[in-house]
């Protein structure tokens, strides 16, 4: 006799029901429950929903259609797992209990040899704006005490101007604490490679490269600044440090972004293109791209390249985390500004992320504040938006996958940290594509 069945969901009532390939796709946002049925799941679904949560009935109906009792038994139990997986045990859609703080950008020099015209930092700003070293020896405490797990990420500027840079990832590798580097580049010689490959908590080297021709580069990223940059990633490369090169998509190297990932490819690296999200700062509006068009580009790119290469996963863009169940029971309401993750400026101030570096949302500052107090405090809670404070997100039916996408994209765009991300067309097409199954579209648009 097969033990009895002890699961049963929570709240099985589907708000929105929509014909999707041979099955159904079954949405209540106020749970952020989302599945798709095939025609037998969907009767069990009615069946369930109408029985109060009672499973003997799915287990009898499904005897009545001629399943032998064992194989009734085990339907049920896939069945009730698959619910409990796409979140229909939920009662209440709530934001995550908070997390251990994971990342921490940290600008360590606001100079910059470069002028893009989408940077985040404003250009006026920016004359010998270095990190003092007491501020950095105060955020390696800091963040060693708060998680010793968490990643620093050195940015800037570009981290490779300040000469100090060599004695902060000292410290961060005597420390035990995990890093990465985010540069242009272009100042990386064979001997700086050297002494990086030297660390042993160093993850990764993010290149910012935005054409694989100089024309295409130069657009941006200022003329003769490719032969650097290619001659860094070379160093890099030689050395076996770890590598990403992360292009920002505009509208004047959407034509290159297939080379930049083939490139990207034979020399095995990871290839993570951004969005070119509205800034306050930005320069140039004839680079904005039609997002959509953007996407899809991005999309077939990665159709072609896992193609060729028998990969699952999107090798020309960032995997897709969102379509795996473990996600799916545990929403995602917000992302992780201000909570697990923080951006550090030159001078201390703690902001919610690296984007979101405004001085009116800036929370504390490291030499004064205790980053514990500073994620917990008011200011961080204030701006801290959950999806279910949405009103466009909080009846979407990808709500629990999306989270409203990025606080950034909507702040510069809407001048509002409670609207939906400015690419939401793009993100529900997204999730659309990657629920039913569209294993190579390019994850979220966002920036984290
Ligand atoms: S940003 Fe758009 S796709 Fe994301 S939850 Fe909000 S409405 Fe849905
Ligand atoms: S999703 Fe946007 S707002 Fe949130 S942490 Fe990332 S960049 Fe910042």
């Amino acid at each position: 006799m097969p033990t009895a069945i002890k699961t049963a969901p929570g709240n099985v009532t589907a708000q929105q029901i929509e014909r999707c390939g041979g099955g159904y796709l079954l949405s209540n946002p106020s749970i952020g429950a989302l599945s798709i049925l095939h025609a037998e799941e969907s009767l069990l679904f009615i069946l369930l929903s109408a029985s109060s949560g009672e499973t003997g009935k799915l287990e009898r109906f499904l005897i009545d259609l001629n399943y032998d009792e064992t194989t009734a038994h085990e339907k049920t139990a896939a069945f009730l797992k698959k619910l409990d997986r796409d979140g229909w045990n939920r009662t209440t859609l709530e934001p995550p209990d908070s997390k251990p703080l994971h990342a921490a950008y940290v600008a360590i020099t606001l100079r910059c040899n470069l002028k893009c015209p989408y940077c985040f930092q404003a250009f006026e700003s920016r004359s010998a704006m270095d990190m003092e070293e007491a501020v950095f020896a105060r955020i390696t405490d800091e963040v060693k005490t708060t998680n010793p797990d968490c990643e620093i990420i050195i940015t800037g500027g570009e981290p490779f101007l300040t000469r100090r840079i060599f004695d902060y990832l000292d410290l961060l590798d005597a420390s035990e604490l995990r890093f990465s580097i985010l540069t242009n580049g272009t100042l990386i010689t064979d001997r700086i490679a050297r002494r990086l490959d030297a660390y042993q908590r160093l993850t990764k080297v993010q290149v910012s490269i935005d054409g694989i021709t100089e024309s295409t580069n130069a657009i941006t990223r200022g003329k003769g600044s490719l032969p650097k940059i290619l001659a860094g990633i070379h160093s890099l490369r030689n050395h076996g440090i770890p590598l990403a090169l992360a292009p920002t998509i505009h509208s004047k190297n959407l034509h290159e972004l297939e080379d930049l990932a083939r490139f990207a490819l034979s020399i095995g690296a990871e290839f993570s293109p951004n969005n070119l999200r509205l800034s306050a700062h930005d320069q140039r509006s004839d680079l904005s791209i039609n997002d959509m068009a953007a996407y899809e580009a991005l999309k077939e790119l990665n159709l072609r390249l896992a193609a060729e290469t028998s990969t699952r996963h999107s090798p020309a863009g960032k995997s897709t985390p969102d379509h795996t169940p473990s996600c799916r029971r545990e929403p995602k309401l917000l992302c992780g500004m201000a909570r697990t993750l923080i951006s550090i400026d030159y001078n201390g101030d703690v902001y919610p992320c690296h984007l979101l570096a405004a001085k009116e949302l800036k929370l504390g500052n490291i030499m004064v504040n205790r980053i514990r107090e500073i994620i917990d405090g008011a200011e961080a809670r204030r701006v801290r938006i959950s999806a279910t404070q949405i009103s466009k997100c909080k009846t979407c039916k990808f709500v629990a996958l999306c989270g409203g996408g990025c606080r950034a994209g909507a702040y510069y765009s809407f001048g509002s940290l409670s609207r939906e991300d400015n690419l939401c067309d793009v993100l529900y097409r997204s999730f659309t594509d990657k629920f039913i199954g569209m294993q190579h579209a390019p994850s979220s648009v966002g920036s984290e």
